[in-house]
C-alpha cells in the first residue's frame, strides 16, 4: 500500500485523525535553514475536481531561539503586511536567526488573488473563523491549520492588518488587552518598540470567540497586530515606517541576533478603540460626504458627515453626528455607502 499524503501533515493530532488538519505540505518545518514552499488545501470546485489552493510559507530556522509566525493577507484586500512580508523573506539573512519565523505572507490566497476581504470560495473572512475546522470550507481549514499546526509552534503572532478597501485606518499597532499584568506590559512593550504613531489596546470588542486571538489566548501565544492604513492602496511613508518597527520588533524579540535598523523607535501615543456598539453606522444608504479626516480630534454632538440621495437631490442628506468626544481612527473612504455601513470609528487615551 502507497504512503497516505497525509504523513506529510504536520498536525498535534495525528495523521488521518478526523481532527487533524487535511492541508499537506512538502516543507519540513522542525528543519534548520531557509525553505519556501507551500501549503496545500485541497478543493474540488465546478472545472476544479481535484485542484489544490496553494499557500505560500517560508521558513528561516537557525537553532534555538524564540519562535515567531507572522501572517499577512489574512484579509487579501488589505495591501502593506502582503508586501512587507514578501520583502522580509526575500531580504532575510539565515545568518541573523535565532530560533524561528516562519512567514505566510497571503495567509487566504483566494482573497488575495481576488483582492477581496472575503474567499471568493466560500465567502469567509478568515478572522471571523477561528478555531477553523478540518472538514470545513476552504477558509475554515486554513483557520484550523494556524489555529492546530501553526500557533502551537510558536511564542509570537505577528498579525499584519490594515483598513480594508472601503476604509482607512489610523497607521497603528494594535493589541488586545490581556488580564495577565505581565503579558500585558510585554504586548504593550512591543508596541512602543514597533513605534507606529499610535498604539491601540482593543477591548470588549463583538466576535473575540471568532478570531485568531482567541486561539492565542487558548495556547499562551502573544498576538501583535497592525493597521496600516489601507483603503484599498499603500502609503509609501506608512509602510516604511512599519517596516522599520518590523526590524526593531524582531531584533527586540530575540529572533535576529543583529539589529537590522539602527533607527531608534519615535514615540507613540496609547489608545483604546471605542467598542462596535459606539462606532458610527450609516443608518441611510447614499453618497458618503465626511466632514473630518482621519487622525482629527473630534466632539461629542458634532456633524460627522452626511449621506446624499443621487435619487432625490433636492431631499436634505441624512446627517451623522458623532456621540463621543475622541481622535478619528477609523473613515469610511468609498462614497457609496449601504445603511448600515461603518463610517467611523474613534479612539480615547489609553487607561490601563
Ligand atoms: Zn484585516
Amino acid at each position: 500500500m502507497t504512503k497516505p499524503e497525509s504523513d506529510r501533515q504536520y498536525s498535534p493530532g495525528k495523521p488521518g485523525q478526523s481532527d487533524a488538519s487535511r492541508i499537506w505540505t512538502d516543507l519540513d518545518l522542525d528543519a534548520e535553514g531557509r525553505q519556501f514552499g507551500y501549503f496545500r488545501l485541497n478543493i474540488s470546485t465546478d472545472g476544479r475536481g481535484a485542484a489544490l489552493i496553494p499557500i505560500p510559507v517560508a521558513s528561516f530556522k537557525n537553532r534555538t531561539g524564540p519562535s515567531v509566525l507572522l501572517l499577512a493577507g489574512v484579509h487579501g484586500d488589505e495591501y502593506e503586511g502582503q508586501v512587507m512580508l514578501m520583502k522580509l523573506i526575500r531580504t532575510l539573512d539565515i545568518a541573523n536567526v535565532r530560533g524561528q519565523m516562519i512567514i505566510l505572507p497571503g495567509a487566504n490566497p483566494p482573497a488575495v488573488m481576488a483582492g477581496k476581504r472575503t474567499s471568493p470560495l466560500d465567502g469567509g473572512n478568515l478572522n471571523r473563523m477561528f478555531p477553523g475546522h478540518p472538514k470545513g470550507s476552504p477558509t475554515e481549514e486554513i483557520a484550523c491549520l494556524i489555529s492546530t499546526v501553526l500557533l502551537p509552534r510558536v511564542e509570537y503572532l505577528l498579525d499584519f492588518h490594515s483598513g480594508d478597501e472601503s476604509r482607512f485606518i489610523i497607521p497603528s499597532a494594535q493589541v488586545y488587552h490581556n488580564e495577565d499584568p505581565d503579558k500585558l506590559d510585554r504586548l504593550v512593550h512591543m508596541m512602543a518598540v514597533f513605534g507606529m504613531p499610535k498604539s491601540t489596546i482593543l477591548k470588549g470588542l463583538i466576535d473575540h470567540d471568532k478570531k485568531v486571538i482567541s486561539a492565542c489566548d487558548r495556547l499562551g501565544v502573544l498576538r501583535f497586530a497592525t493597521e496600516l492604513g489601507g483603503g484599498g492602496g499603500i502609503t509609501p511613508d506608512v509602510l516604511r515606517q512599519a517596516e522599520e518597527g518590523l526590524g526593531r520588533l524582531l531584533f527586540d524579540l530575540g529572533v535576529l541576533r543583529n539589529p537590522v535598523t539602527k533607527k531608534p523607535a519615535p514615540p507613540t501615543e496609547f489608545v483604546q478603540r471605542l467598542p462596535n456598539r459606539q462606532y458610527i453606522y450609516a443608518m441611510a444608504s447614499g453618497i458618503f460626504e465626511p466632514y473630518v479626516k482621519i487622525g482629527e480630534e473630534v466632539t461629542a454632538g458634532q456633524d460627522a458627515g452626511a449621506i446624499h440621495f443621487p435619487e432625490v437631490p433636492w431631499h436634505a442628506p441624512w446627517i451623522a453626528k458623532f456621540e463621543e468626544s475622541g481622535t478619528v481612527y477609523a473613515v469610511r473612504t468609498r462614497a457609496r455607502t449601504e445603511m448600515g455601513d461603518n463610517l467611523f470609528i474613534l479612539s480615547v487615551p489609553w487607561n490601563r
